[in-house]
């Protein structure tokens, strides 16, 4: 087992059964995410035969860093995971703070026509430590200290659902990395059950869903998850969620030229989102060399937007982020296993 796979109340239990004070936990956690030690023998305060124990029970282990490219404002790494899979971080700096672009599975099996994530079909997913190891290795690189977490690398975070809610649980930790809930944003392409399950969770988490169309016809054409659960009944599973938990959702809208900028269907969303506590990200497409999409005109992203606008929806155009460094998720593995 990895030590950064345990939740606090899980490491308490561990000392618990061990017949050790509960307390040890903490200072444990303290260590790893406070003072950030890499090994054991480190934690001074930890008397040696507990210190042994936890070295027969634990790796302390983290993702080996593979390359990285860097611009001002973005760094995107990729990962080499112990059975030699390769994953993806990026890291982006707004003004707000640094914000962590977290990838969640090897591949995905959502087969978004657009993405290059999708190119390689799920390998596994992603255990909870292999996820906060990226906050780690990025935080040491780059020696800052991450803000925002957004689950939006390589994978459908909602297809590793229980894994994802116990990264959200670590990081979120007072104790360790002490990331607050409304920093975090998980990103679905509209697993309706989970976005269900999901409204049930009792932390102040944000929720992004990828829509991209306005209505059934253009998404089962680009995003085949579509075919499983359609536009009405994820609309309908995002309406419950609001309703719930009280919180707003964004609709993630990549602009895709020809295929779902017109002014049409900029009508149509409207429509659709009308009366919901939302706001729309429209999404300049990164083009990426292996798939045929382009992004629309700025003039039609821009067209697209008053209208929206006009209907009283809230939407806000993404900043661009690292065309350079082959920002789009997917891409940088992509490009390493061709240089090979
Ligand atoms: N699987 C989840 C989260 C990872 S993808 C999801 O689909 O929501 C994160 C976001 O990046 C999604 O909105 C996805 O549609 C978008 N995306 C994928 N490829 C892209 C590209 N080439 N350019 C811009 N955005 C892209
Ligand atoms: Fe998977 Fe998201 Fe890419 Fe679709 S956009 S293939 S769900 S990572």
């Amino acid at each position: 087992m990895n030590i950064y796979d345990y939740r606090l109340d899980e490491l308490k239990e561990y000392f618990k059964k061990n017949n050790e004070k509960e307390f040890k936990a903490i200072q444990v956690y303290e260590w790893l995410y406070k003072k950030r030690v890499k090994s054991f023998e480190e934690m001074t305060n930890i008397k040696r035969d507990t210190l042994e124990q936890l070295k027969n029970d634990f790796s302390i282990e983290r993702l080996k860093l593979l390359t990285k490219q860097k611009d001002i404002d973005v760094c995107k790494y990729l990962f080499e995971l112990k059975d030699s899979n390769k994953i993806e971080a990026v890291l982006m700096k707004h003004d707000y703070g640094n914000s962590l672009c977290v990838s969640t599975q090897v591949g995905c099996n959502m087969g978004c026509a657009f993405c290059e994530s999708g190119r390689l079909k799920k390998v596994r997913n992603l255990n909870a430590y292999e996820m906060v190891s990226q906050i780690l290795q990025v935080e040491e690189d780059l020696n800052i200290r991450i803000s925002h977490i957004v689950l939006m690398g390589i994978g459908e975070p909602f297809d590793n659902y229980d894994n994802v809610i116990k990264f959200i649980d670590i990081v979120n930790e007072p104790k360790g990395i002490d990331i607050g809930a409304r920093h975090i944003t998980v990103s679905t392409s509209g697993l309706v059950p989970k976005i269900n399950e999901f409204s049930n969770n009792s932390k102040q988490v944000n929720l992004a869903i990828s829509l991209h169309a306005p209505n059934n016809k253009i998404r089962n054409e680009i995003m085949s998850v579509n075919k499983a659960y359609p536009i009405e009944q994820l609309i309908q599973s995002v309406k419950n969620y609001i309703e719930k938990t009280n919180r707003r959702v964004t609709f993630e809208y990549i602009m895709l030229d020809k295929i779902n900028d017109t002014e049409e269907c900029a009508k149509e969303l409207s429509n659709l989102l009308r009366g919901i506590n939302c706001y729309v990200n429209l999404i300049p497409y990164n083009e990426t060399s292996h798939i045929k999409f382009k992004s629309s005109k700025k003039e039609q992203i821009m067209k697209f937007y008053d209208i929206l606008k006009k209907n009283n929806i809230n939407v806000t155009i993404r900043k661009e982020f690292g065309r350079k460094v082959s920002a789009a998720c997917g891409q940088l593995r992509s490009n390493y296993e061709e240089e090979k």
